[in-house]
């Protein structure tokens, strides 16, 4: 009998956990694993912000996807995925078209920008290591020819970050500490610089208790950091952007940087692939199986999940794509054996955001940090993100370790 053809698309959280978790289940001969990405690495998505602001190297932030994963058991293929089409099986790539009997979608996020006009063309956003060095070297740039123009244009050196939700909050963390450095190397005056946080809804990281939330914004304000809570954002131009404060009341930000860190969305090959989606977000069955198509799977950010306790969708995180690929590998032997799927249950352990190097807030097992304890448990939870993925010897390798 012909060994079926496990196809995944994509290296990050999801995908790359999926192929770790099978290449431990499914013997040599059991099946063909093809994992498919756009790059030979795999990036730490959850540390983007960091290389984005330039408080971390972007070689650091990334690993070399065959340094994880058994290539006597995988096929890696680095290509981009140009569409996926479920009814007839195909998914066209760079390097050619592969068929499949079992199918992930493991293709993460794209920034959304909810139709404001000007942000797709204007805003940076934190998506990817070549992005994330962009923004580093866009902001490095600002001050370089701030020190070098004739007349010194100070909104060269305004920084606008769309979105107070959590990328947002731990971007801004990293500029608190990265901007007196920028200062220092480039001879600019501290009072120059100006970083705005700019969030449409009422409040800053909703779903955070009050009391953290208050922390964070005390941290950040006293690096500098300006608020402007409840002013969407209604354009953007090459100048900056304009804000909602009012009923007819608005506001022009000029910046030499914007930012937009103010929501996701799925892979928009989703939207082209037959499978129903909302936002290029697959609302998959229990199991995580596409609705409709039994021999496809959704892993990560591309999958919707609803929770029925608060009848929200759980964020998209790493946290929940490293659990969903623990079961999905587990339902697709399941299915390979005819045997039943399981469901799959969230283990939700809390979260803890960054408010840069040795600052955070955290809920964790119901116990709320703030500070150095919550920062060492940041450290402790990216470190375990790599041991699952590639043992000890990636945790040595890429860990953080300082305290
Ligand atoms: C700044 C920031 C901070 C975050 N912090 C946290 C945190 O602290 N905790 C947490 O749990 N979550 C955090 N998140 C969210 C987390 O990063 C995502 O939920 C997670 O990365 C989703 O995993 P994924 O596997 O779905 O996608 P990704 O990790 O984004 O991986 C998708 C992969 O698909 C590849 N790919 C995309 N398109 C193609 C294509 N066309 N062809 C081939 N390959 C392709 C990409 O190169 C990538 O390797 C953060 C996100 C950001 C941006």
């Amino acid at each position: 009998m012909k060994r079926p053809t496990i196809l995944v698309l994509g290296a990050g959280y999801g995908g790359l956990s999926t192929v770790v978790n099978l290449q431990k289940l499914v013997g040599t001969d059991e099946a063909d694993i093809i994992l498919v990405n756009k790059n030979d690495y795999h990036y730490e998505s959850t540390w983007l912000h960091e290389a984005s602001a330039g408080t971390l190297r972007p070689d650091q932030v990334r690993y070399d996807v065959k340094s994880v994963i058994n290539q006597s058991k995988v096929t890696f293929v680095k290509a981009t995925v140009d569409a996926i089409d479920v009814n007839t099986k195909k998914v066209a790539t760079s390097a050619g078209e592969y068929t499949y009997d079992y199918l992930v979608i493991g293709l993460g996020f794209e920034g959304e920008t909810f139709g404001i006009p000007g942000l797709d063309k204007y805003a940076l956003s934190i998506a990817n290591v070549n992005a994330a060095r962009q923004i580093r070297d866009h902001i490095e740039y600002q001050f370089a020819n701030w020190s070098t123009d004739d007349v010194q244009d100070d909104t060269r050196l305004t920084i606008v970050v769309g979105g107070a939700g959590f990328s947002g909050i731990e971007f801004l963390g990293e500029l608190g500490n990265r901007i007196p450095e920028l200062c220092k190397e480039y001879d600019v005056p501290k009072e120059k610089v100006r970083v705005v946080c700019v969030e449409a809804a009422p409040m800053v990281l909703p779903g955070f208790d009050p009391e953290l939330v208050e922390y964070a914004v005390r941290r950040l304000e006293s690096k500098g950091i300006e608020f402007s809570i409840g002013t969407p954002v209604v354009e953007a131009t090459p100048e900056g952007v304009k804000i909602k404060k009012g009923e007819d009341e608005f506001e022009f930000i000029t910046a030499g940087t914007v930012v937009w860190a103010a929501g996701v969305r799925g892979n928009r090959l989703i939207e082209s692939s037959g499978i129903e989606n909302m936002r290029a977000r697959v609302k998959v069955d229990k199991d995580m199986r596409a609705p409709g198509f039994p021999d496809v799977f959704i892993v990560g950010d591309c999958a919707l999940m609803i929770n029925e306790e608060i009848n929200r969708p759980y964020p998209p995180t790493a946290q929940i794509a490293m659990q969903q690929a623990v079961t999905v590998a587990k339902n697709i032997v399941a299915l390979m054996k005819g045997n039943d799927t399981e469901e799959f249950v969230p283990a939700l352990k809390g979260t803890v955001c960054s408010l840069g190097e040795h600052d955070a807030i955290g809920d964790v097992m119901g116990r709320k940090l703030t500070g150095t304890k919550a920062s060492i448990m940041k450290k402790v939870i990216d470190n375990r993100a790599l041991y699952m993925i590639g043992g000890v010897p990636l945790v040595i390798k890429k860990g953080k370790f300082s305290l």
